[in-house]
């Protein structure tokens, strides 16, 4: 018979399996899931919220790993990211959607050896003409995509264990064709069930409100939704609408040209009391597929470099700098059914 010692400290056992089961399941949590697992939100730090490792634009007929030498790439790669970490970086979200170049175990491959967080994505870019919608994305219906994807969720991404951290999908300028329509509801029913951010490559402001009606009629909550490439719509009063509604507004083409504009927006938003809805990255990378060595890798470290500075001198503060990648990052990705 079990002491009564042997008791609690069984019964402490099952208490914590239960736990672990009931966030498994309800998805309601302050954690990220990395390409490592589970971690809790509070520990990502600065957070790059979007970039790319490996880039290939062969199209969705013809994409294939068999066109890159991952290790070629690995080694590319690997000093860019050292080198953002180096800077303070600590969680870095790649953006490649499947049928553009995703490559879990790659990216697995690089997280343990930068030692930068890294968070991966399921989903469908229908963006670009849809030149990256597999043939099924136009015969199957919302449900049966969201269901592929949910799949990944549950079960890790091609039988690699690996878990998606976000969704990512993609729409041109408004309005939006009939296979983006679906794809954004598909984001949406893969939401709820979950838990995850949608992340959308997005053409201008118009689409920008579109997808968030789509996803409100399905009883998706704006906070679940970041507008990904919101520099696009140069109308502020857009941005301003969506940060408003509760959705993520992220300027994410940080470069040493745009740095005047970014601030301007930055600026923008700030007076308007809405930095707490703004996500910050550079679009920068990658490995680009079907060039010799990768072609022109571009660093990661503008916003070190220059944009930080900048927004210093322009009366930013390290408050807002918290907000802005320590804060909101971690608020945007963490797992959690978000409801209208
Ligand atoms: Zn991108």
């Amino acid at each position: 018979m079990a002491s009564r010692k042997e008791f609690i400290a069984q019964s402490a056992c099952m208490m914590a399996g239960y736990f672990v089961f009931a966030k498994m399941h309800l998805h309601n949590s302050n954690q990220v899931m990395t390409v490592n697992g589970w971690m809790n939100a509070d520990k990502m730090g600065f957070t790059l919220t979007h970039e790319h490792v490996l880039v290939d634009f062969a199209g969705a007929d013809k994409i294939d790993p068999s066109r890159y030498d991952a290790e070629e790439v690995f080694r590319t790669a690997l000093p860019k990211l050292l080198s953002v970490k180096e800077k303070g970086c600590k969680t870095f979200i790649e953006c490649t959607p499947n049928y553009i170049g995703r490559d879990v175990k790659l990216l697995k491959r690089l997280s343990e050896a930068s030692g930068l967080t890294i968070l991966t994505n399921t989903g469908y870019y229908g963006a670009a003409g849809e030149k990256y919608l597999p043939a099924h994305a136009y015969t199957e219906t919302a449900e049966q995509l969201a269901k592929r994807w949910i799949a990944e969720w549950e079960n890790g991404i091609d039988g690699s264990g690996i878990r998606p951290g976000f969704i990512k999908s993609g729409v041109d300028n408004y309005p939006l064709s009939a296979a983006q329509k679906k794809i954004v509801e598909a984001t949406a029913i893969t939401h709820l069930a979950t838990g995850l951010t949608i992340g959308i490559h997005t053409g201008n402001g118009q689409a920008a409100m579109e997808e968030l009606r789509i996803i409100q009629s399905k009883g998706v909550a704006p906070q679940a939704w970041i507008w990904i490439h919101a520099q696009n719509e140069t109308n502020r009063d857009v941005h301003m609408r969506a940060a408003k509604a509760g959705g993520w507004v992220s300027f994410d083409n940080i470069n040493n040209d745009s740095v005047p504009s970014c601030l301007s927006f930055l600026k923008n938003m700030k007076d308007a009391s809405l930095l707490d809805q703004v996500l910050l990255s550079h679009d920068s990378g990658w490995y680009h597929v079907g060039e010799s060595q990768g072609g022109n890798y571009n660093d990661y470290n503008t916003i070190f470099d220059k944009l930080i500075p900048a927004m210093k001198e322009n009366g930013f503060t390290e408050k807002d700098l918290q907000q802005l990648f320590f804060i909101n990052p971690s608020r945007a990705l963490a797992v959690s059914v978000r409801k209208k």
